[in-house]
């Protein structure tokens, strides 16, 4: 049998606002800030506390709602959703349900099939649960008893703005899924409304996915078969095996007759496996009622105009544009709209030499201005070497002043030193040498010093001058124009046939 897969996703972002959904809490870095330190009796679930809205969180949310072209309701309503757990200390999570803020939005991905549009089915604000650690005690304890596990909660993250955006089943493989992941985040971070930070945990992927038989020629596709979901994915990577792993394992239980369960699934990074959390509760285990302490939340129109009117150019949108308006290739301009800051740096570049071809430009900052960003672990924001002065040196290259050599080497000094181009090939003596005597001089000397290489390329061993080339760059230090000293010696070596 042949199944089909189809996805469906929910993602679970934090909102980078000042302060927690519902008090005045501030929102902290919780890998780095110490436990229970941005805690209040409202967070903490005390009786007898009030939520009061974080407006800036119902903003931010908006945001992204306009940004995924979302239908944003003019009125939507909190529910809680009841739940006991140690790391939700009210024993119920404020979120929103049957009026969600907005509906009905669509994204387009890029894939290696070409552009795609997925359909945006909700997304709603919540908030963000604590966080526990299970800790496993070494040795033994006072009384010589084997020291029992047990559990710390953090409740820090407890009451975090939350958007959860769900998507309609509209994927059919790992790596669509990815794409989208890919570039919803993309769109958060240019909202400034996430950092994008996965191992964090600020933005959470959950696939569902079942399998249904393809349909066969004038037949109606099989009906969607029992889902599974996968809880709490926080890279691309896991993310995309999780998937590939649950396809293949329901394909094969579908093949041997056995029925998939509706299960809740955790994936276990280290084995690269899927594992039962538990077995999947229906939506009437929630209990969901509206939120009695919350009003309803009633959006006005003048509102939604002026967050509409702020949103920045959004990736996709850039990405048509750069394409179009520098003629790049569609690696290439998806390659610099991912993040927000490299596309603002390429564009300051271009505008700095209008002379030097774009793609030249693309060009450096693809291969070896990325190359020394991942060495050093540094992010655009925080490059020394300006747009204008890559777009400087990329300038000096294309007039001949430097070689691509020359030119990496310098590119290395001024990523660490934040000098200019000219500065450190002023310094360094690296201007490349063009003069034809120059050259020519230096050819002579090689093919003197070089007699068997010589006469074995007279011999028709074509592959030698490659070998010469190199002593006439050596000879030059690297600073020679290579065009110049390759047509030189193509010049000697035939004058010395006849
Ligand atoms: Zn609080």
């Amino acid at each position: 049998m042949e199944y089909e897969p189809v996805i469906g996703l929910e993602v679970h972002a934090e909102l980078e606002t000042q302060s927690k959904m519902f008090c005045a809490c501030p929102v902290v870095d919780t890998t780095q800030a110490a436990p229970n330190t941005a805690v209040c009796p409202v967070c903490a679930g005390m009786p007898g506390t009030l939520p009061v809205l974080n407006q800036k969180a119902v903003e931010y949310g908006l945001r992204v709602a306009l940004a995924l072209e979302c239908q944003v309701a003019p009125v939507s309503i909190f529910a809680r959703k009841n739940y006991f757990y140690p790391d939700l200390p009210k024993g119920y999570q404020i979120s929103q349900y049957e009026q969600p803020l907005a509906r009905n939005g669509r994204i387009t991905i890029l894939t290696a099939q070409g552009e795609k549009a997925i359909r945006i089915r909700r997304v709603h604000l919540e908030e963000d649960a604590g966080k526990l650690t299970h800790v496993e005690p070494v040795g033994v304890a006072q009384g010589g008893d084997k020291p029992r596990p047990y559990t710390l909660v953090d409740l820090n993250r407890a009451g975090v703005p939350l958007l959860e955006i769900v998507t309609e089943p509209d994927f059919h493989s790992g790596e669509d899924v990815r794409a989208y992941a890919e570039a919803l985040r993309a769109i958060l971070r240019y909202l400034g409304v996430n950092s994008g930070d996965m191992q964090k945990g600020v933005l959470r992927i959950e696939p569902n996915i079942s399998l249904r038989t393809v349909a066969t020629a004038g037949k109606q596709p099989a009906p969607l078969g029992t889902r599974v979901e996968i809880k709490n994915l926080n890279s691309f990577r896991a993310l995309e095996r999780a998937v590939a792993y649950q396809i293949q394992r329901q394909a094969e239980l579908l093949e041997a007759g056995k029925a998939v369960q509706q299960v809740t699934l955790g994936w276990d990074e280290a084995k690269e496996v899927t594992v039962v959390q538990r077995v999947k509760e229906g939506e009437d285990d929630y209990r969901y009622f509206p939120e009695p302490d919350l009003p309803p939340l009633a959006v006005e129109a003048g509102w939604i105009a002026l967050i509409r009117a702020s949103l920045p150019e959004l990736p996709y949108a850039r990405f048509q544009r750069l394409r179009e308006q520098y003629s790049l290739s569609d690696y290439t301009a998806k390659l610099l709209v991912e993040e927000k800051a490299v596309a603002d740096y390429f564009e300051q570049a271009v505008t700095a030499e209008p002379s030097v071809p774009a793609k030249s430009i693309s060009n450096w900052m693809g291969g070896e201005l990325f190359g020394l960003m991942n060495q050093a672990g540094v992010d655009a924001t925080g490059l020394r070497v300006q747009p204008e002065a890559l777009a400087g040196l990329v300038k000096l290259v294309s007039q001949g002043q430097v070689n691509q050599d020359t030119a990496r080497k310098v590119l290395a000094e001024m990523f660490a030193s934040g000098k200019g181009a000219d500065e450190i090939i002023k310094k360094r003596g690296l201007q490349q040498v063009s003069n034809a005597e120059a050259i020519a001089q230096m050819v002579k000397e090689v093919l003197v010093a070089c007699p068997n290489e010589v006469a074995s390329f007279l011999n028709g061993k074509a592959g030698v001058i490659n070998f010469l080339f190199g002593q006439v760059m050596k000879k030059a230090q690297g600073k020679a124009n290579p065009q110049v000293v390759r047509q030189e010696l193509e010049r000697q070596l035939a004058a010395s046939k006849q």
